[in-house]
């Protein structure tokens, strides 16, 4: 079962279980996932993929007989800064009731959990790289922090119903992800920045543009979650590409990958925007053998392919 499963990296998790021949049920309310995203998969069948719209953080009307579900993988959130901030409560919501629905019905199936958490509980990181011993540096009353906290108390939450209940968990820490399927009106980097290329608009470095992100291309992130699946480790294994980028040469290879003639213009930095992120991945390598191997260049032909046949999407 995957929460979040119409979403952005939940329908991509979700395509690669049923090709190795799992059974998946996704459920997603659509406030930021689209059913579009998992058509193909619905066509096959509900003996190969079902989807259930429901709002995770009330309901998970998803059961069956103990031992029926093999995996929970708990993905639901908002995970665009616009989105988080346009829906301040329901992120917290999805990240504490919704991750304690998840974790319940994992622990009466005896199921596997993961928990989608990410980057951000590091904060405005003090240490570079990050390593999954860091701590973080978050402010618990900027406006970030209704994603930050709520991640931060899912994996709190996770980690308790393991001590307690000796539910079968493990926590990922995912670094920015881009690829196909990221909408053009979803507000991250590489999607606006692609979407305004190829649209010739400005491109829109917000601050100096000197910031630094890792990006991963999204089968790589997949790949990650898989491993971590299978694994018997509780974590936090942080999963992410170390290869980091400015984000004003960001702007700059998104230019030349896509020939457009747009400007670049800057505008405010956002509150609290992380000034760098780079994950340490010795953990991931060595534990759960996995390591990314898309590179950047690669990873954003392949977005740019993608997202010029869905210019007219928002
Ligand atoms: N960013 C930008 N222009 C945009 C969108 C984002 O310069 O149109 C910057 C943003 O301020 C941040 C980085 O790109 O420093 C990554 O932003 P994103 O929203 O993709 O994810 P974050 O890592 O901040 O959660």
């Amino acid at each position: 079962m995957v929460t979040g499963g119409a979403g952005f990296l939940g329908s991509h998790l979700c395509r690669a279980l049923v090709a190795r021949g799992d059974t998946v049920t996704g459920v997603d309310d659509l406030s930021s996932g689209a059913a579009q995203n998992v058509a193909d998969l619905v066509a096959l069948g509900t003996d190969r993929f079902e989807l259930v719209i429901a709002d995770v953080s009330t309901s998970l009307p998803v059961d069956g007989p103990p031992g029926s579900i093999g995996a929970v993988a708990h993905l639901a959130s908002p995970a665009s800064p616009p989105e988080y901030l346009a829906r301040p409560l329901e992120t917290l919501a999805v990240g504490s009731r919704g991750t304690e629905l998840a974790l319940e019905l994992a622990r009466r199936h005896g199921a596997r959990f993961l928990l989608a958490s990410t980057s951000e509980v590091y904060g405005d990181p003090l240490e570079h790289p990050q390593s999954e011993s860091y701590w973080g540096n978050v402010n618990p009353i900027g406006p970030r922090s209704v994603y930050d906290e709520a991640k931060r108390f899912a994996e709190a939450l996770t980690m308790a119903h393991h001590r307690v209940h000796a539910t079968d968990v493990v926590v990922t820490r995912i670094f920015n992800t881009y690829g196909p399927g990221l909408r053009p009106g979803d507000g991250r980097v590489v999607s606006n920045f692609v979407a305004q290329a190829l649209r010739g608009d400005p491109l829109t470095v917000y601050g100096d543009g000197s910031q630094t992100r890792s990006l991963c291309y999204v089968e790589d992130t997949v790949g990650g979650l898989l491993a971590a699946l299978d694994a018997t480790g509780t974590g936090p294994f942080n999963i992410g590409n170390p290869t980091e980028i400015t984000v004003v040469e960001l702007a700059r290879r998104v230019l030349v990958l896509t020939g457009s003639p747009s400007p670049v213009v800057h505008y405010e930095l956002p509150a609290d925007d992380p000034t760098r992120r780079r994950p340490d991945i010795d953990l991931a390598r060595r534990e759960l053998g996995w390591a990314p191997a898309v590179d950047l260049d690669d990873g954003l032909r392949r977005t740019v392919a993608w997202m010029a046949t869905r210019l007219d999407g928002t």
